[in-house]
């Protein structure tokens, strides 16, 4: 599936919840679930648990660049388009 498809099928399933909710709540939730990954990796869950939260962490970025009106592949390629964002080599070299 192609990120622009996901986003699109996001914002079928849940752009009204997420209008109802508001920028602010949908910022909270997408925190919520970056703090739930970073608990199942280091909590050492199973890579089932770790693959939800991956999961549940894209979803809400998209929830959250719906109601900003944000295409996300767009947004990212302009961004990382086939190098480094910083150093524009590929692979990075940049110091860590
Ligand atoms: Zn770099």
């Amino acid at each position: 599936m192609r990120i622009e498809d996901a986003q699109e099928m996001m914002r079928r399933v849940y752009i009204e919840r997420d209008r109802a909710r508001g920028l602010a709540g949908t910022l909270d939730r997408t925190a919520e679930e970056m703090e739930e990954l970073r608990d199942a990796l280091l909590g050492e869950q199973s890579l089932e648990s770790v693959k939800e939260e991956v999961a549940d962490v894209f979803a809400w970025l998209c929830s959250l660049a719906n109601l900003m009106d944000i295409d996300i592949a767009s947004a990212f390629f302009a961004k990382y388009s086939n190098s480094c964002s910083k150093c524009r080599k590929s692979p990075c070299e940049c110091p860590e």
